[in-house]
């Protein structure tokens, strides 16, 4: 079974514990930037998500444990978490995955 480092709990945890809550890094525009959108970018802001083959920033749910929302990088092509991090923290940058892809193999 699949096991996913909550980094909150600081633990791994079995992935039925877990649900997906869509990619992450998604920044809700405020209600001044909101009212200078367009309806397509604001259809775009709503919908249009990126469809990667690899590495991809999500957003997970640990549900049925600490009830915390955190990010993670996944590879899309081995269904492999690289890492996982707390909700508040930037975007991980290209070194940060390969170094935690490395600690892994
Ligand atoms: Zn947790």
């Amino acid at each position: 079974m699949l096991e996913i480092q909550c980094p909150y709990c600081d633990e791994k945890r079995p992935e039925l514990e877990f649900s997906y809550a869509g990619e992450a890094h998604i920044v809700r525009p405020d209600a001044k930037e909101q009212a200078a959108m367009s309806d397509e970018d604001w259809a775009k802001y709503l919908f249009i998500r990126d469809n990667v083959r690899g590495e991809h920033a999500e957003r997970w749910w640990h549900n049925a444990g600490c009830n915390m929302f955190f990010n993670a990088v996944r590879d899309t092509v081995t269904d492999k978490f690289v890492m996982t991090y707390k909700m508040g923290l930037p975007r991980r940058t290209p070194a940060q995955i390969e170094k935690a892809r490395k600690a892994k193999s």
